[in-house]
């Protein structure tokens, strides 16, 4: 599914064609792929929210696939290996950010279906460092938001997270969300989801949230320890922010968002509360995820459609009509 210029998605800019297989080089392994998951991002991709990408693209980065060909220059990884491919696609590992353990914020990174091409077809290319090896009966569809959705909910959890048996608010209940809240609560953390949309109010109760709150109309109560929001909407941050108590830190996981509004600094603000934006992950995030996510049995959930529907699943999770995520069948007949 190639983009070949940034559009409304609800004019289907995705078309459905043949291009040639990628072939791998030195450390690259290039992999059938099984699943792609459908993240927000993918949307501000297709629809330019993000700078338009120099040449046809082809999205996706939450890949899993199993390896059918790799480079001369791949060690450790071989034919039939089980991977995962995440947003993170290589770094420089030069510049200084990469030097102090920040690769989440190179300069210079590159970025599965965006950069390169991605997921939304039936083979991609990781590169060896920067892909993560999956137990063989891996239930590929359920484990593949964990490689975008997950992780980058991860990093922002870690952000924000109070002390142990803290108060933790969710705003915005979509791919990422439904994955961290089951975190927290495992974790053992106090959880409350705010939305506006009902149905999303009832898949939090069902993964197991202490609390769940209709956002319209909630004052400044200032209950909360800490804070993730995942809705790219500006006014959800200020409406999280009100809710944070003295020395709270609320982390944004997006990669867009609008305008935030003013800030009411006296009220808002002051008691050392603070606010962050969440910039993709490191490799440790992403390995200390899996790992988790594997231990406190996390589950995703999917709604499954074809590689040649994701117009289509797009234009729904633009609508908010979705509960969990949605993964592309990438397998060809
Ligand atoms: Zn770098
Ligand atoms: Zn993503």
């Amino acid at each position: 599914m190639v983009l070949h210029k940034v559009a409304d998605v609800n004019s289907k800019p995705l078309k459905f064609e043949d291009v040639s297989e990628p072939l791998p080089r030195g450390d690259e392994v290039r992999v059938k792929i099984e699943n792609c998951a459908v993240c927000r991002t993918d949307l501000n991709v297709v629809e330019g929210d993000l700078p338009a990408p120099s040449r046809s693209i082809i999205p996706g980065h939450e890949i899993v696939g199993r390896i059918d060909s790799v480079g001369d220059g791949v060690k450790n990884l071989a034919a039939g290996d089980l991977i995962g491919i995440p947003w993170l696609h290589s770094t420089c590992g030069t510049c200084e950010y990469c030097v102090t353990g920040r690769e989440n914020l190179c300069d210079n990174k590159v970025f599965t279906g965006y950069t390169v091409n991605g997921g939304y077809a039936e083979y991609a290319l990781g590169r060896e460092a920067y892909v993560f090896e999956l137990p063989q009966e891996t239930n590929s569809a359920e484990i593949a938001p964990f490689f975008c959705a997950g992780i980058i909910g991860y990093r922002a959890l870690k952000l924000a997270l109070p002390a142990p048996g803290g108060r933790i608010g969710f705003f915005g209940f979509g791919g990422s969300a439904h994955i961290t809240l089951q975190l927290a609560s495992k974790l053992g953390y106090e959880t409350v989801v705010y939305s506006r949309n009902p149905s999303h109010l009832k898949l939090a109760q069902e993964l197991g949230a202490s609390e769940t709150v209709q956002t319209k109309d909630i004052g400044p109560e200032k209950t909360l320890d800490g804070a993730v929001v995942f809705a790219p909407i500006g006014e959800v941050a200020i409406e999280a922010l009100k809710q944070l108590k003295k020395g709270a830190t609320l982390s944004i996981a997006a990669i867009h968002m609008n305008s935030i509004p003013s800030i009411d600094y006296d009220r808002d603000l002051f008691g050392e509360r603070r606010i962050m934006s969440v910039e993709s992950n490191t490799r440790a995030d992403a390995r200390e995820f899996l790992a988790l996510a594997r231990r406190l049995k996390l589950e995703a959930r999917v709604t499954i459609r074809k590689l040649e529907e994701a117009n289509e699943a797009l234009i729904d999770l633009k609508k908010g009509s979705i509960d969990g995520a949605f993964v592309l069948d990438c397998r060809s007949e």
